[in-house]
């Protein structure tokens, strides 16, 4: 039996009867490399540019709806008898501190990063 492991651009072939532990042992080693690669969290960095497009941003990136709604309740009025509620946060990438763009709290918990990597067997290239 030969084995192909490919993570692009690496492509490994082996050949032998122990072939399948050869395949499982290396997918282990996989998944601890990865698992450093995604247990960062790299703190956002923003230019003065993105913090005025982000004060000025009226909608959220991810539903499109308003960042901004009229409170109600009487608690919640001022002098005016109006209060805006904002309900913005930055979101940005964990993996490379970059600004991604203004969102609802919700909608930012939501949209959380993948913590694992998919893996993809092609039967093509497992050759019996
Ligand atoms: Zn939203």
């Amino acid at each position: 039996m030969i084995i192909i492991i490919c993570v692009n651009p690496i492509i490994k072939k082996y050949y032998g009867e122990d072939c399948i532990n050869v395949f499982v042992n290396h997918v282990i080693e996989l998944e601890k490399k990865f698992k450093q690669l995604l247990n960062v969290n790299i703190p956002l960095r923003m230019t003065d540019e993105q913090e005025k497009k982000f004060q000025k941003e009226r909608k959220c990136f991810y539903c499109n709806k308003s960042l901004y709604k009229l409170a109600e309740g009487p608690l919640e009025k001022n002098k005016t008898g109006h209060v805006w509620f904002i309900d913005k946060v930055r979101d940005h990438n964990h993996y490379n501190g970059k600004y991604r763009d203004s969102t609802h709290n919700k909608c930012n918990l939501n949209a959380k990063q993948n913590k694992f990597v998919p893996l993809e067997i092609d039967k093509k290239l497992i050759l019996i």
